[in-house]
């Protein structure tokens, strides 16, 4: 399923959700920014710990399980769950304890002042905590393909994906630690992952590398980048470039996983929160940020873990934090 067609689903699935507030319900208690895993799962914690909860959504919510299809990894579903299914009742569970759900942008928050404001084009809320949760996005190869072939053998995330893919050859692109630990996952149901990098020695360390380069199931091409996706239903051929001699193949596999990096979503939060020099939220104390009242979940501050049911657990972790912050600051 295709990112704006899973949006899609889940914009239509609120039959029964509570309307857009009026002036007077502006003030809330907590406000968490962002519906994904993290962010449903802070809603459900804050709203059943009592607290009068919203959450903005963004424009398109669920975060990047909407761009997922089956999901075998998240407990409790015997048979699996396809991504958008599994934020939909996520939403529906969430909705249920109470919490406010409202799919609009953020555009800015002022988090200098206590009560905090976070703003949409068209309105300015007041809250005693918030909760990021705007998570991350894979840095894309930036190709038509993989537009065209994202759920249909593009994937960001060999961890969800792999088993998916037995007995055939993949492709993974990237020369970092995730792209070594991902194609090193892949050997276990691939015959050959080709792994393209666009440089001829690995960032990743060394000890990853020496796995990787001492497993026969890997075949480097270095100096190289991914030029086109092609197939039809589903993509079957991709074509390589090598950067120095001009030189290009077409190599027959069944997926390509793009592992060239993530970027968190914290535009917004630039000299307001402290962020690493990639972006990334520092947490202070436990989930909190460096402003007291602000606390952060899921892939916005975790590079390392980044699945579906870490992001939920860092999302009650936030939400148990508020709760005591809350509590202390009555
Ligand atoms: P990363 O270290 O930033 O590596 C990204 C890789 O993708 C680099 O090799 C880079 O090439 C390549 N790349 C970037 N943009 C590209 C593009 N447009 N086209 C083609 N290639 C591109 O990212 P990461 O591997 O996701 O790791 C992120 C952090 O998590 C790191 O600190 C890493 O150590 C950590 N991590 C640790 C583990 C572990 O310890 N088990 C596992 C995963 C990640 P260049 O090398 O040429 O720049």
């Amino acid at each position: 399923m295709m990112a704006a067609d899973a949006g899609t689903a889940i914009l239509e699935n609120k039959d029964s959700e509570p309307k857009i507030p009026d002036k007077q319900n502006t003030k809330f208690d907590v406000i968490v920014i962002g519906a994904g895993p993290s962010g449903y799962t802070a809603g459900i914690y804050c709203s059943r710990a009592g607290y009068n909860t919203l959450i903005l959504s963004g424009i398109l919510p669920g975060g990047q399980l909407v761009n997922t299809t089956e999901v075998e990894n998240y407990p409790g579903f015997e048979n699996g769950i396809m991504g958008p299914d599994l934020m939909i009742e996520m939403r529906k569970q969430t909705q249920r304890m109470g919490t406010m759900i409202i799919d609009d942008e953020v555009v800015n928050v002022d988090f200098r002042h206590k009560p905090f404001k976070v703003l949409t084009a068209s309105e300015e809320y007041e809250c005693r905590a918030v909760i990021i949760a705007t998570g991350a996005n894979p840095r894309k190869l930036g190709l038509e393909g993989e537009q065209t072939f994202g759920g249909k053998g593009v994937s960001y995330c060999a961890t969800c994906d792999g088993p998916f893919f037995r007995n055939q050859e993949l492709i993974v692109v990237g020369g970092g630690d995730s792209a070594i630990e991902e194609a090193t996952f892949l050997t276990k149901f691939a015959t050959t992952v080709h792994l393209i990098h666009r440089r001829d020695e690995l960032r990743a360390s060394k000890v990853m590398q020496e796995r990787a380069l001492n497993n026969e199931k890997i075949k480097f091409h270095w100096d190289s980048k991914v030029i086109d996706i092609k197939g039809e239903q589903k993509m079957n051929q991709a074509v390589i470039k090598n950067l120095k001699t001009g030189e290009e193949k077409t190599l027959d596999v069944g997926g390509l996983f793009v592992a060239i990096g993530h970027e968190p979503n914290t535009k917004l939060f630039v000299n307001q929160i402290n962020l690493d020099e990639e972006g990334y939220i520092i947490l202070k104390n436990k989930a909190q940020t460096n402003i007291e009242g602000v606390f952060a979940a899921g892939d916005v501050h975790d590079r390392n873990y980044r699945q579906a049911i870490t992001a939920a657990g860092f999302g009650c972790m936030a939400a148990i934090d508020v709760d005591k912050y809350l509590t202390e600051n009555a």
